[in-house]
């Protein structure tokens, strides 16, 4: 049976991060993950949310331009909303299942510490 300095239990932000502090400080580290390394952030929570916000904002801005300071002629046209919408939808799937900002791997098991 193999042995580790530290277990960590649960793969999201903070575990990823006690791992690569117990790694840089020598130790052999085991994580453990039940559902998705990375945790909430890439897949349910930061990402997507920033995603959707992005596209919201991106809209936004364009029904605005004349207002910001901007010159399109014809005007931009956007579409309806529900299309936009369903648009908005499918890029933060991408961006949350493709992980254009991937997990972090998690640090390896450093038997050579031991
Ligand atoms: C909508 C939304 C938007 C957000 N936006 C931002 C943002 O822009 N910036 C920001 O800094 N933060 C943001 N956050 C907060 C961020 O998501 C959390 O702070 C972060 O995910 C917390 O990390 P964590 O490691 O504590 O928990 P989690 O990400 O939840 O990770 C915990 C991990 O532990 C695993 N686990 C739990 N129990 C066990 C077990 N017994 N055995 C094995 N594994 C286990 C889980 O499966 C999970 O993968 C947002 C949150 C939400 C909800």
């Amino acid at each position: 049976m193999t042995a580790f300095d530290v277990v960590v239990l649960g793969a999201g932000s903070a575990g990823s991060w006690v791992a690569d502090e117990a790694v840089a400080a020598g130790r052999s580290v085991a994580v453990v993950e039940q559902l998705r390394v990375g945790g909430d952030c890439p897949y349910v929570a930061c990402i997507p949310s920033k995603a959707m916000l992005a596209s919201a904002h991106a809209r936004e801005q364009a029904r605005n331009l004349a207002r910001l300071g901007g010159d399109a002629a014809p005007a931009p046209s956007l579409g309806p909303d529900a299309a936009a919408f369903g648009q908005a939808v499918r890029r933060r799937d991408e961006l949350s299942t493709t992980g254009t900002t991937p997990a972090r791997p998690v640090s390896s098991p450093n038997p050579a510490s031991r």
